[in-house]
């Protein structure tokens, strides 16, 4: 089946002006099936899961639970015990700060990369209101690419944990994972992957990784949104205490003590976006029935096509050019304000995004405040590349 025709917003308007969506990074537009199971779902299926004992209720379940073992594929865990729902990466990360975090002690050292997005940042930071945690960054070299040298040399006897990013959702950067991940295993330091922009975009085998954590959102999937995964090791999973508490997450409660339900429902407090979760397995099915190959070799063709017409333009300045970067242009034009540029492409048409993209400290070690960014997914053309690169031809001279 046609790729686009999948995609009932691919044929709005935006000022007359056929939409041109370059906005995947931030999220991902969704095939009609996605939206379809939602709304069989609210017509027919609506009924919690993992409480009744009546046949809607148990069909309910039974598609969570299909999904958990769809995704368990998708990213090759060993078991759907290592499948935990929440609301998105960032909850994901979350989850891992505050609950592998509480097993950390004053002057433990977590190490981070200078291109993490917020999501990557700030729940490490809450963790040092109740003690101690220093972070270290990791800088990035000229292209893009992490300094991986400063990445070994950055690992000590305090280190307790290593957080970064496969993708950066600025640069483009592939982060080498699987050699951050063995290095730190080298010295018995877990790894966790901040994975919202890679899943959609290439393979991703945790157990190939080696990765002790994998986080990453539907939205960003062509699923829906308000569901995300974070896939833990279970060993680990097992010794972290749990994250919120409430329903399904339980085993026994008294006033006086509360013992905990098995994994993966120790990590899931209180009722979870079942729609989104039964929803979610159609973005999977839409993913792997385009593959991950068609995919990848899709969005490379259009970052190599525009990227090459975008150099040509006078004070251009694209950040990253790490080999084998993902389809994500972040760009400024000499004398132009990224904001001011994200307007007038919007007038004709083209969503892009401006601003400082949830990376701010990647913006000052850039020295700059901000900038454009456009992304491409599957359903992107060529055509659609030509009408961006047009609109920015047209709206340039205005602003310069
Ligand atoms: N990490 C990265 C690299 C991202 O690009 C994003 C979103 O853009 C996030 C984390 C946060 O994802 P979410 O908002 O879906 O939780």
């Amino acid at each position: 089946m046609d790729i686009r025709s999948q995609f009932p917003i691919l044929k709005r308007e935006v000022y007359g002006k056929p939409l041109v969506y370059l906005d995947n990074t931030a999220t991902s537009q969704t095939p009609r099936r996605v939206v379809d199971e939602i709304e069989r779902m609210y017509f027919t299926t609506k009924a919690n899961v993992h409480r009744g004992v009546f046949s809607i209720s148990q069909e309910a379940t039974d598609l969570q639970e299909q999904a958990r073992e769809r995704v368990r594929q998708f990213i090759n865990a060993r078991s759907t015990k290592e499948i935990i729902f929440t609301r998105g990466t960032t909850e994901a990360i979350n989850l891992v700060a505050a609950s592998y975090g509480d097993l950390m002690e004053n002057g433990d050292e977590i190490i981070l990369t200078v291109m993490e997005h917020h999501a990557n940042i700030v729940p490490w930071q809450l963790l040092g209101r109740h003690k101690r945690i220093i972070l270290r960054v990791v800088p990035i070299r000229p292209d893009g690419s992490l300094d991986m040298e400063a990445y070994r040399s950055l690992i000590n006897e305090r280190t307790r944990l290593v957080s970064v990013c496969h993708v950066s959702n600025v640069l483009g950067t592939v982060n080498p994972v699987k050699e951050i991940i063995a290095e730190a295993h080298s010295r018995s330091i877990p790894v966790m992957i901040d994975g919202a922009q890679a899943v959609s975009h290439m393979k991703v085998d945790v157990q190939d990784l080696d990765a002790d954590f994998y986080a990453f959102s539907s939205h960003k999937m062509y699923g829906p949104t308000g569901v995300g995964v974070l896939y833990g090791r279970e060993r680990l999973l097992n010794i972290m205490p749990p994250y919120q508490g409430g329903g399904e997450m339980i085993d026994h409660v008294t006033f006086e003590r509360t013992t905990w339900a098995e994994l993966p429902f120790k990590f899931e407090a209180g009722t979870p976006d079942f729609v989104g979760i039964a929803a979610y397995q159609k973005g999977i099915d839409f993913i792997e029935e385009t593959t991950i190959d068609r995919i990848a070799a899709v969005e490379h063709d259009l970052l190599e096509y525009t990227s090459a017409k975008m150099v040509e333009i006078p004070g251009m300045h694209i950040y990253g050019s790490a080999p084998g970067k993902a389809a994500i242009i972040s760009f400024n034009v000499e004398g132009v304000h990224h904001y001011d540029l994200g307007m007038l492409l919007d007038k004709q048409g083209v969503a892009v995004r401006t601003g400082h993209h949830c990376a701010q400290p990647l913006m000052h070690a850039l020295g700059i405040e901000g900038c454009v960014r456009a992304s491409f997914a599957v359903y992107n053309t060529r055509d659609e590349a030509d009408r961006f690169l047009t609109a920015l031809n047209r709206a340039l001279p205005l602003l310069q």
